[in-house]
């Protein structure tokens, strides 16, 4: 469904920050980039969202290479750490402004606004401002503003990165609900061990611009194929 191919990326011509990357992503698979801060997690997946341009190697979403499109159009959905809502605009307007952009009628904005909003469990808060909002509430908004259009494919880097303990698990729960009813395909960046462990169908662990071991949760809980892996699944656990 999707797969990087020998990619690399430097970003000042010299260090390569992504080695040599490789992975197919199955349809409707839930993966997780996992590994420290700088490890080249996020630059995979904006190689992916076409923000970025591979160095070297390949990058194809169902087929194509990446265009140069932006993300929507081509069925991606993106959620990010900083959750830009628009302060001045409802929850609903949120939602609805990237698809008036598109040639629907308002009843149609008003079906995937609401339908999207029901997903995050939010149908009741499409009138009020993001700053009536909590912060886990927000992030919901920007959950359903990433599924209005229907994507094939979600990116998310830290989306729960901001939120407490709590809230974090919840919405690790309500991330796993949607992408088990929607069977959509996801790829997920995070540091969080528990978090990759809790949520993927695999995880590739990155280290320095490299993948450790690309393996299901298990796997990689009871064979970590070297001591980086044991050690980085390890901590915290
Ligand atoms: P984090 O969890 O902290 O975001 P990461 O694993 O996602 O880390 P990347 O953000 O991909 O790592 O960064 C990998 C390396 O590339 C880092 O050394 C970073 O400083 C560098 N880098 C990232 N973006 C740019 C950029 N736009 N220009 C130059 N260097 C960059």
């Amino acid at each position: 469904f999707a797969r990087f191919t020998n990619v690399q990326k430097s970003y000042d011509g010299v260090e390569l920050v992504v080695k040599d990357f490789n992975l197919d992503i199955r349809k409707g698979e839930f993966v997780t980039l996992l590994g420290p801060s700088g490890s080249g997690k996020t630059t995979c997946l904006m190689m992916m969202a076409g923000f970025e341009t591979p160095t070297h190697g390949e990058i194809l979403l169902k087929g194509n290479p990446i265009s140069g499109l932006p993300p929507h159009k081509r069925g991606i959905g993106m959620v990010f750490q900083n959750y830009a809502l628009f302060p001045h605009m409802t929850v609903a307007e949120n939602l609805a402004f990237p698809l008036e952009v598109r040639h629907l009628s308002k009843e149609e904005v008003k079906q995937k606004v609401q339908r999207a909003l029901a997903m995050v469990r939010l149908e009741d808060f499409g009138d009020r401002r993001p700053a009536q909002l909590s912060g886990g509430q927000q992030q919901r908004v920007a959950l359903a503003r990433a599924l209005v259009f229907e994507p094939e494919l979600v990116l998310m880097d830290e989306p729960l990165g901001a939120l407490d303990k709590n809230l974090r698990e919840e919405m690790q729960y309500e991330i796993k609900r949607i992408h088990a009813s929607l069977g959509v395909t996801m790829i997920y960046v995070t540091h969080d061990q528990t978090e990759a462990l809790t949520m993927s169908d695999r995880i590739a662990v990155f280290n320095d611009g490299v993948v450790q071991q690309l393996a299901a949760p298990d796997a990689l809980y009871e064979e970590p194929e070297n001591a980086f892996v044991a050690y980085f699944i390890g901590e915290n656990n």
